[in-house]
């Protein structure tokens, strides 16, 4: 009922508005964009609502000239809209910085012409277009950044194939060496060219973000202090070079595990813990809590750094904002909101200017499962026959190699078309097969291969960032996927899970 006399009453003041003689005043004033009716001589002679409150501070500005209003000028502008739009017959806008606001206004004339053509005055119209020129700009950069990612993502899948040799050759020097001093240096070449791969998974990430599934299962205490290790370097021993001191204080619970990908939470925590220590120029305490309440994982970054108005939290997350100049590039919240939110958690930002920042992340806790340890421990396998397929001879030889160490039978071959042949005649028990080759993709070879024997596990690797759907190949022409550079371990664990998988098809 209440509701219906509202309705009455809301139309009855439309009505008395549209009959009375003011109604164009009326619409008008509500329009947020400043309109005045100028006359020849740049005179106004009538102003709306808002032209009143923002040049006015309230009063009429009717008798001011536009100019002086509009742009604080002594005589007529030199751009003047009003000229082009004369001139062409076209209104032409034209879009001015006012410093006395720090605020981007468009204007935009309409002249009025009497019947006999004399010019007789004018309507000008001007607009705030300062919200719109800041999305226009991030539009643009993101314009370009999606471009850059699209050329960066064929850099980076080269640059993966070069990395996977580095990396496969170093493991196997590793192990067929006792030299302690050699085995030393290995280690640092791996780790430099572990990092170049974790440098180009970024560019990749970046220019496609990845959809895939959540199902590693992830030991929320080593993943944090896996990153904490990691990021050591570049926070607290440059802060100790500086002569300030950020301290970590972790207490962080044991077996506390959440479904998700292990490296985009490497990314989210690293992101946050270089916010922490950017937020302490001059030092201070950054403590990383992890704790479980009923079925949540908390995890919480807590510095004593320098906070955030409530302006700056709310921009927080939005990509290219960042306060910190040519330092920042603003993506690092948006890159956190993002994989949060993949793994359906919340975040939560508490900020205080000059006392400190508390980020609360919180994730759906799981229990325990075995795919986490896996890579520690592979099932023992039996010699088995594989092929190798890839057109580039370098990957084909260190595959080669690092199988082969491990006692299977490895054929390789860089022709999919023959290796197809070649599968006819031989059945090898495992194929592990390139995704990206020039004859035939490597989804492709999967499906003709499970055609000719199903129970044939086929192994996908890729140096490309699989944005294709994995789920929508995995357990039909493909039963596993493996991205480069790759580890000896995670070789030597997928050949183990695709030889219990043969085992089970073989009991049925
Ligand atoms: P960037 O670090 O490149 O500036 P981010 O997206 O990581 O971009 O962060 C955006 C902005 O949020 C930062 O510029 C900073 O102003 C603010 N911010 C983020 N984390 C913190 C923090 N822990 N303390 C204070 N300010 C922060
Ligand atoms: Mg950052």
């Amino acid at each position: 009922m209440r509701q219906l006399n509202k309705n009455i009453n809301s139309k009855n003041k439309l009505k008395n508005i549209l009959s009375s003689k003011d109604k164009f005043k009326f619409i008008f004033d509500k329009i947020t964009d400043l309109i005045t009716l100028c006359d020849s001589d740049f005179t106004i002679i009538e102003s709306n609502h808002t032209a009143n409150i923002i040049h006015g501070i309230g009063e009429s500005i009717v008798g001011s000239k536009c100019y002086k209003v509009f742009r604080n000028q002594t005589k007529p502008c030199i751009d003047c809209p009003l000229k082009d739009t004369l001139k062409s017959g076209s209104i032409i806008p034209s879009v001015n910085y006012d410093e006395r606001f720090g605020e981007f206004f468009e204007e935009r004339t309409y002249p009025i012409i009497s019947d006999s053509g004399k010019f007789d005055g004018f309507i000008l119209i001007s607009k705030n277009v300062t919200k719109t020129r800041e999305l226009i700009d991030k539009s643009a950069q993101m314009k370009k950044l999606s471009a850059l990612g699209q050329i960066s993502s064929g850099v980076a899948h080269d640059f993966n194939n070069v990395l996977t040799v580095v990396l496969g050759r170093v493991q196997l020097m590793k192990r067929q060496t006792a030299d302690q001093y050699l085995i030393n240096s290995l280690d640092m070449i791996e780790k430099s060219a572990l990092d170049g791969a974790s440098k180009v998974r970024k560019i990749q990430e970046f220019a496609r973000p990845k959809k895939g599934k959540l199902i590693e299962t992830i030991d929320l205490k080593s993943l944090i202090e896996e990153v904490v290790e990691i990021t050591r370097p570049k926070w607290c021993d440059a802060s100790r070079i500086k002569g300030i001191l950020i301290e970590p204080s972790l207490e962080l619970t044991k077996d506390l595990y959440i479904m998700g990908d292990s490296s985009d939470l490497r990314n989210a925590f690293t992101n946050l813990i270089f916010n922490a220590a950017d937020a302490m120029p001059d030092g201070g305490v950054l403590s990383i809590k992890t704790k479980k309440e009923s079925n949540t994982a908390i995890v919480e970054f807590k510095d004593t750094g320098i906070g955030m108005t409530e302006e700056t939290v709310e921009k927080i997350f939005d990509p290219f904002f960042s306060t910190k100049g040519v330092l920042g590039t603003g993506l690092g919240m948006s890159e956190v909101y993002g994989i949060v939110k993949r793994h359906n958690g919340r975040i939560n930002v508490k900020s205080k200017v000059g006392i400190g920042t508390t980020i609360t992340l919180s994730f759906a806790s799981v229990k325990r499962t075995n795919n986490n340890i896996a890579y520690a421990k592979p099932t023992e396998t039996l010699p088995c026959r594989i092929l190798v397929v890839d057109d580039e001879e370098y990957i084909l030889s260190i595959l080669h190699d690092l199988l082969t160490d491990q006692g299977h039978t490895v054929t390789t071959m860089s022709s999919a078309v023959e290796a197809l042949n070649d599968f006819k005649e031989n059945n090898y028990d495992i194929v592990i097969t390139d995704l990206g080759m020039p004859e035939m993709s490597g989804q492709e070879i999967g499906g003709k291969i499970k055609k000719i024997n199903s129970s044939t596990q086929v192994i996908l690797i890729s140096g490309w960032a699989l944005n294709i759907d994995e789920n929508k190949y995995l357990g039909k022409t493909v039963d596993f996927i493996i991205k480069k550079p790759f580890s000896i371990e995670k070789i030597v664990y997928t050949i183990s899970e695709a030889v219990s998988k043969i085992k089970e098809i073989k009991k049925q």
